[in-house]
């Protein structure tokens, strides 16, 4: 029977150590966060998000801008943030009108306020090993799998999912730690290869967002699973991996809920503690 490895635990130690560090800081940290119309996904995340703000002394500004904010409006309003040096961080809520481009409204928020390293310039730093901003939930799956204490050197890794902010940031992360990493996604879905790669993983990260897409009988025994996807079934939610015949085989696997989720507010205000420091 696998360990689960619970997000809260992890966040907790983190939010021990930010506290002192925002202490330290000259200023009460700003973190500025913009949602355009209502968003009713969105404010669950402003609510945990300001929760955790206020428990860690850091102040959270949330700017609800009016509904059909044309794209000029917002990236308006971004360049007023930039130029406040009051502000450490900023954050869009996804997800915006059909009408906005997203990557353009990102590419304008300046680098060093970028605390969900989405701008080109970040992630360009993630590539080169040079990064002091992680995407959030990149940055929780290294956290959970640093607390399990594994050695990735060497370690048959497979990640299921390649998106700009989740799977390839996972990648990238494991290559730095010298794993041989495998990137599947729809393609290899697609040509019947999925569970051959996946019987493979010594350790294994899903990020795709497709409840019982990893079949229980397909882990390896003894592997560290690690399960971002957040999905929704009648009134649970669940993640990609089926949980219940999962844990059976796996060392460590995550529990969705509570696995990846609580952890990456906690990587967020440490990357807006980060930002401050640097600026
Ligand atoms: P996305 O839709 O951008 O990417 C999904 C990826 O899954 C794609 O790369 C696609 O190729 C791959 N995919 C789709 N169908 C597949 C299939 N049948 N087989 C193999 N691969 C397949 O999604 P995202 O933004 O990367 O998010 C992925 C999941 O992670 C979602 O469930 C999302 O809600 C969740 N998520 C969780 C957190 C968290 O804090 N826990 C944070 C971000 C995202």
């Amino acid at each position: 029977m696998a360990r689960l490895l619970e997000g809260k635990i992890v966040a907790d130690r983190i939010k021990d150590e930010l506290r002192v560090r925002v202490r330290s800081l000259k200023h009460v940290p700003v973190l500025a966060s913009i949602m355009i119309g209502e968003n009713a996904g969105a404010e669950t995340y402003v609510k945990s998000q300001n929760k955790v703000a206020k428990d860690l002394g850091i102040d959270y500004q949330f700017h609800k801008l009016k509904a059909g904010t044309s794209e000029d409006e917002l990236i308006t309003f971004i360049e007023e943030l930039n130029s406040d040096k009051s502000v450490n961080g900023i954050i869009i809520l996804m997800p915006l009108t059909a009408k906005i481009d997203c990557k353009k409204v990102i590419r304008n928020i300046s680098p060093d306020k970028d605390i969900e390293g989405m701008h080109p310039l970040n992630i360009g730093k993630l590539l080169l090993g040079k990064a002091h901003i992680i995407p959030c939930a990149a940055g929780a799956v290294m956290e959970l799998l640093d607390s399990t204490g594994i050695n990735l050197y060497g370690k048959e890794t497979v990640v299921v999912g390649w998106s700009d902010i989740v799977g390839k940031p996972i990648a990238i992360l494991l290559l730095e730690k010298l794993a041989s990493v495998n990137i599947c996604h729809i393609g290899t879905s697609d040509a019947g290869n999925l569970e051959k790669h996946v019987r493979q993983a010594e350790v294994l990260i899903t990020a795709v967002g497709k409840a019982g897409l990893i079949k229980g009988e397909w882990i390896k025994e003894g592997a560290t699973v690690i399960d971002v996807g957040i999905n929704r079934v009648g009134d649970k939610i669940v993640g990609d991996v089926e949980f219940e015949s999962a844990v059976k085989r796996a060392s460590y696997i995550t529990p969705v809920p509570g696995g990846v989720g609580p952890l990456t507010v906690a990587i967020l205000m440490r990357n807006l503690v980060e930002a401050a420091k640097l600026q």
